[in-house]
């Protein structure tokens, strides 16, 4: 029999607010939340005065690279750093060699991740080959238990291809989930186009080679009452756009990832290939507009984009380097350390739910406290049991923390500031952003479908992860 473990002192933070209280795991379920737990001999305690306590992550946008890419990932190196970024599912992209486009081709990665710690779930393409020219067989991929579909990687060029799988989709109950741009204004871009990319003398990818397939896959979703999601969007153009289609009552939901949300063309400067990815890192004034429609709840999910990439792929001149970064193991301190500079910006989150409001207020005294944690309650939304509902996750992600669930739990030290470094890196690749950037609260303990993985800040688990 497994060690209770007990997390002392902290505040528990889950969909219906946050409280103070400690929580007990025992033999894979939470056994107590909120109130006091008297440790017993033989306990595992947590000390938790320094954060939080969190329902586990859900990362709606993993590049596993299997089958194809195993030199960049494996599906045992990928789950460890996602154990290690507070994850306890991940979705699976499908742009692998060769793509994820039938279920034999889904069933068989699935099988791979089968005894892994870590739930691993898989998409399917919008298109055979991701080719972009015909359908991939959806309801086969659905009744093969894919509930999001998508070329990511590329956009699909085709409005009318993307009109019927918008139509089948909406049949067959698929999320159809769009990487947006137009290829022709992309070009052969290496970043963000304005004065920074002619000042470096490195071709431009201007932001509307995303905007105009947002709009164009809105205006869709609109026409046929489809299932749209739209991937890592970048510039605060095609949030606004979102804004409006949400108002509108278009079914539309929206991602941003953890690197728009914290970092900016200027780490081009250098012409180091790590930041090369796409969308591009975009401008100051764009990543403002993101979190400004983050604060409004425009935002669904923040979902990693974890690309990783063999050496020889990234150690190149911009202009050759393969586009993409790493972003499971720090994904929720970049986006926190992110949020601390929103919040000194004096951006603050509107349109949390009243309840939610209020068990911030009652359980902590200053009004800048407050707003912290409404920041920390959305961002955890959007990274934990959002995702998960996107994903349709069954009842062990609804992200409660009660006596009587599964045990899915993450302690996330608040209080921590620290610099990762690349042998911390547990992913197989190493093209992490974040090396030698100083972040602000950090994932020390993981506990993920009852099973410890990360304790003290250490991967620690010890069973199978082939
Ligand atoms: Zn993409």
């Amino acid at each position: 029999m497994s060690a209770r473990i007990v997390y002392k002192g902290g505040l528990l933070l889950d969909r219906s607010g946050v409280r103070r209280g400690d929580l007990a795991v025992d033999g894979g379920s939470i056994v107590a939340a909120g109130g006091e737990v008297a440790p017993r001999p033989g306990d595992i305690v947590v000390n938790a005065s320094g954060g939080l306590v969190i329902p586990a992550l859900v990362d709606a946008h993993t590049h596993l690279r299997v089958p194809g890419g195993e030199e960049a990932e494996t599906l045992e190196t990928g789950t460890m750093a996602a154990a290690m970024g507070g994850y306890a599912a991940v979705l699976a992209m499908p742009n692998t060699s060769p793509p994820l486009d039938n279920p034999a081709r889904v069933a068989q990665m699935l099988a791979g991740a089968a005894r892994l710690p870590v739930r691993v779930l898989s998409s399917g393409t919008i298109t055979k080959e991701r080719a972009g020219a015909e359908l991939s067989p959806l309801a086969a991929l659905a009744k093969a238990g894919v509930r999001l579909v998508t070329d990511d990687g590329s956009g699909v060029q085709d409005a009318n291809l993307m009109r019927r799988a918008l139509q089948y989709g909406a049949e067959l109950g698929l999320v159809v989930a769009e990487h947006c741009e137009v290829e022709s204004l992309f070009g052969a871009g290496v970043m963000n186009e304005g004065a920074l990319s002619a000042g470096l003398g490195l071709r431009g990818i201007p932001a509307v080679a995303e905007e105009v397939m947002v709009a164009r896959d809105i205006e869709l979703a609109r026409a046929i009452r489809g299932r749209l999601h739209l991937l890592h969007l970048s510039t605060g153009r095609s949030a606004e756009l979102v804004a409006r289609a949400k108002a509108d009552g278009v079914p539309v939901t929206a991602e941003v990832t953890p690197h728009h949300l914290f970092l900016t063309e200027e780490l081009l400067s250098g012409y180091d290939s790590v930041y090369k990815v796409n969308p591009p890192l975009r401008s100051g004034d764009d990543r403002r507009r993101l979190w400004e429609q983050l604060s409004q709840g425009v935002f669904d999910v923040i979902g990693t984009d974890h690309a990783p990439h063999p050496r020889w792929r990234k150690e190149a001149t911009l202009d050759d380097a393969a586009f993409g970064m790493l972003g499971l193991q720090h994904a929720l301190a970049a986006v926190y350390t992110g949020a601390l500079g929103a919040i000194e910006e004096g951006l603050v989150p509107q349109g949390l739910p009243d309840a939610v409001s209020a068990s911030i207020a009652a359980a902590v005294g200053s009004q800048a406290e407050a707003e912290r944690l409404g920041w920390l309650w959305r961002i955890v939304a959007m990274m934990s049991w959002q995702p998960a509902q996107l994903l349709g996750l069954d009842e062990n992600f609804v992200g409660r923390l009660e006596a009587g669930a599964r045990a899915n739990v993450v302690f996330f030290d608040t209080s921590a500031e620290w610099t990762p470094t690349s042998n911390s890196i547990l992913s197989k690749a190493g093209n992490s952003p974040y090396l030698g950037v100083g972040l602000k609260g950090r994932v020390v303990d993981v506990v993920v479908e009852g099973r410890r993985l990360v304790g003290s800040g250490e991967l620690i688990y010890e069973g199978n992860w082939e």
